[in-house]
């Protein structure tokens, strides 16, 4: 019963959050944090309808990689955002958008039909000085964020864990930019490589980054990253395929079919992946799998994962590192998608680069767009790699609008990122950068 006293839950009303907001610009990093970091874990649990969080528990991680000049997200990217209290000022002091597994979970048929799943999710902030108030908002089905959670941490509370898990990983760093709190600090971690197989994930890792870095924008903000590769073996090679039959004992649980579509590769064990990530300054964590099998998937803020053998590998692993680093929605409408319903009929998306066009004059990247360019866009010649709203994205035909005719968002081949990808891929690196 301590345990119930000491996290003590509250529920904040609107009106005191927004004056916190106001007064909130650009919070001093050294008044209220340490270099440390604050992680929360919680299991998150429900269906299309209903949800709730409870708490699994507080630690304390030796890494926050976080730019500690930029506190507060500005680009309001992801299903969530994450906001941060001091309770001693009522100052918000920390903000972060993402995305959970939840929340593609609650589109699916099983969800809609009232099946209730509970994934694990894992909250990283700077460790505080002082005790703080941690609110989990989320967007609602018009696109407006409602409170789901609410938690007040004590820091100093001692049962808060500072025990360290893993801590004998073996780290190779592959590029070395600089000092974590300016760069963009990327671990890379194969998932299915057994013992016998760690040349081979240096050699597939070494690969797929170079895929990475010679794709514009990151070709030309190279210095801004720095690169970990996490060398964790296996006990088994390969990943699991369940329409196949075929499970396999891998570190990090990398599956097929998630959300019962075939080439969608995800893991729910975020738990063991935090618990090893946690040795590192990490801001983005990509996985490998040891397969053949084409497939991967990427969650904004959280990983993105892919394939090491396909002649797609390298598509895969730009592609959905884009979805997690950068919040990009996919600007394809072909393929079969496990969601229903995930944009909503005249909402529109957050993403960056898809729209609703619900105003033909103010579209999102319309800065971008040239004057005298159509908009709805004809998708013909004459427009051929100039930036205008192209019908037909995020999965779907009508109503939805990409910014290019073609990108690596839209087809399944190594082609440029399209103009408005690029920038806020760009943004996204400023992020962590400036
Ligand atoms: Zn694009």
């Amino acid at each position: 019963m301590r345990r119930l006293r000491l996290f003590v839950l509250t529920v904040v009303v609107g009106s005191q959050v927004i004056a916190a907001e106001s007064r909130a610009a650009g919070p001093d990093f050294d008044r209220f944090f340490t270099a440390k970091a604050l992680r929360i874990d919680l299991y998150h649990t429900g269906d299309a309808k209903e949800e709730t969080y409870s708490l699994d528990e507080a630690r304390v991680e030796p890494y926050w990689a976080g730019n500690p000049r930029n506190l507060l997200d500005t680009l309001n990217l992801g299903s969530c955002i994450l906001r941060v209290f001091d309770v001693g000022t009522n100052m918000m002091i920390y903000s972060r958008g993402y995305s959970t597994l939840f929340d593609e979970w609650k589109t699916t048929e099983e969800a809609i039909a009232g099946f209730p799943r509970t994934f694990h999710e894992s909250l990283m902030i700077p460790l505080p000085k002082a005790p703080v108030q941690v609110r989990i908002d989320t967007r609602d089905r018009r696109n407006v964020y409602k409170t789901v959670y609410d938690l007040v941490v004590d820091p100093a509370d001692y049962h808060v864990s500072t025990e360290r898990r893993f801590a004998d990983v073996r780290v190779r760093q592959l590029f070395d930019g600089g000092p974590s709190s300016n760069k963009v600090d990327v671990v890379v971690l194969g998932d299915g490589y057994d013992q016998n197989e760690m040349h081979k994930l240096r050699g597939d890792a070494e690969r797929l980054l170079g895929a990475l870095f010679d794709t514009e924008p990151f070709k030309s903000r190279k210095r801004d990253f720095n690169v970990r590769l996490i060398e964790t073996a296996s006990s088994e090679s390969g990943v699991d395929e369940p329409r196949e039959g075929k499970y396999r004992n891998s570190m990090f649980g990398l599956s097929f079919n998630t959300f019962d579509i075939s080439r969608y590769m995800l893991t729910f064990s975020t738990k063991v992946l935090q618990d090893i990530v946690g040795n590192v300054p990490c801001d983005a964590v990509i996985l490998i799998a040891n397969t053949k099998r084409y497939g991967g998937g990427g969650i904004y803020n959280l990983y993105s994962a892919g394939c090491s053998n396909n002649e797609f590998d390298a598509y895969v692993f730009i592609h959905e590192f884009a979805h997690a680093f950068a919040g990009l929605g996919d600007e394809y409408y072909s393929s079969q998608v496990a969601y229903n319903d995930l944009y909503p009929k005249g909402m529109e998306p957050w993403e960056p680069n898809i729209t609703a066009l619900l105003d033909t004059a103010k579209v999102k990247w319309g800065d971008l767009i040239p004057e005298g360019t159509p908009v709805p866009t004809p998708d013909d010649s004459s427009h051929a790699g100039a930036v205008g709203a192209f019908e037909g994205a995020g999965y779907s035909a009508k109503g939805l609008y990409r910014p290019c005719r073609d990108c690596i968002m839209f087809s399944k081949r190594t082609v440029p990122f399209c103009p408005v990808c690029r920038r806020a891929i760009e943004r996204m690196i400023d992020c962590y950068t400036k």
